[in-house]
């Protein structure tokens, strides 16, 4: 921020210090108080605008970008955004490797943020050189002052919201927070969130946020994962078929799973109630925070923080959308009791 002004230099200076909102209806009937850190509020409408910015000034502070260098990485999601605009402020070109399974909406998306996108077919193994693993791994190796981003593998993930939203909440919640719902994808923000928080009074709680289908869960209890359990499921962004190394498991203290049936019906309650237009996971941290609720794991005196990952606006074709609802089966099942709104 320009010193003195209201002024911002670019929009980089607008990443991060985001609002904690609290929760005035949508957990009225569970004992404690609840807030929300929005993660939409950041220029790129996600958390993931702290690590694209964190990973990109840390390979300029290693002399590995320098004005024209390029950035990759393999997403069509929020990283790919982020990236991309951290590159456009400083001048760097960004290509992003994307499965065909992605929409051709979030496709145009990244291309209007000047990024050069990679359609890679999606039917093809992680190791088939025509992969968006592989794409994105021979282009870094062909492209000098590259910096290959690989976000479920760097360490940088979760340093980026160990160094800014973990501070965030401390000083928000004037350090009473007593428990932390966060969900899980590469495990970069709740492992860098929990660490930050755990250190300031380990007496905090950090309860993950887990998808039926994905192996955290029971990888976090035992050690171990069964390949019977890993199965296509709708909500993205969370949960894994594989172990990041992004996540440390240590600092989290139990997951939780939720449906995409009960992810999906939050999400819109969330926006109805609270006014809080949200994406598919944070429909699932609140369906979580009602499970943890109902398993006992609050009290009134409990001061809980929800990271909500990141804004509504990119899932218009599918949890907004009724039709999608309705394919999906999700209106038509008798476990309707979260809806708070007639839909048909
Ligand atoms: N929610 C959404 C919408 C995401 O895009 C992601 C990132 N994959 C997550 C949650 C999980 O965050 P993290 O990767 O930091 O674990």
């Amino acid at each position: 921020m320009t010193k003195n002004t209201g002024i911002s230099n670019n929009i980089l200076d607008l990443i991060g210090n985001t609002p904690l909102i609290k929760l005035n209806k949508i957990t009225k009937d569970l004992p404690g108080n609840f807030y929300a850190k929005y993660e939409g509020f950041n220029p790129g409408h996600s958390m993931k605008d702290r690590i694209a910015l964190h990973i990109i000034e840390e390979a300029e502070r290693q002399g590995i970008l320098k004005e024209g260098s390029t950035v990759i990485e393999t997403t069509s999601g929020n990283t790919g955004f982020s990236m991309a605009l951290v590159s456009i402020i400083k001048g760097y070109n960004c290509i992003l490797a994307v499965s065909s399974k992605a929409a051709s909406g979030k496709i145009n998306m990244l291309k209007a943020m000047g990024a050069k996108v990679y359609v890679c077919p999606a039917h093809v193994k992680a190791d088939d050189p025509r992969s968006y693993y592989e794409v994105a791994k021979r282009l870094h190796a062909e492209t000098a002052n590259s910096v290959y981003i690989n976000q479920y593998f760097n360490k940088l993930n979760a340093e980026a919201h160990y160094n800014s939203t973990g501070p965030e909440i401390w000083k928000q919640t004037n350090g009473e927070i007593t428990h932390l719902v966060a969900a899980s994808g590469t495990g970069g923000t709740i492992s860098g969130v929990a660490k930050y928080l755990k250190e300031q009074n380990p007496d905090i709680k950090v309860l993950g946020v887990d998808a039926f289908g994905s192996i955290l869960k029971k990888f976090h209890e035992t050690g171990e994962f069964d390949k019977d359990e890993i199965y296509p499921y709708r909500i993205e962004g969370l949960g894994k078929n594989l172990i990041p190394t992004a996540t440390d498991f240590s600092v989290i203290d139990v997951f939780e799973k939720v449906t995409d049936e009960a992810s999906a019906h939050r999400a819109r309650e969330l926006a109805v109630t609270e006014g809080l237009f949200t994406g598919y996971t944070s429909g699932a941290i609140i369906q979580a925070t009602m499970q943890y609720s109902e398993q006992g794991y609050f009290n009134e005196n409990s001061k809980v923080v929800l990271i909500l990952p990141d804004h509504g606006s990119r899932y218009m074709e599918k949890i907004y959308c009724d039709d999608w609802m309705k394919e999906q089966g999700f209106f038509d099942s008798q476990k309707q009791a979260h809806a708070v709104v007639e839909y048909v």
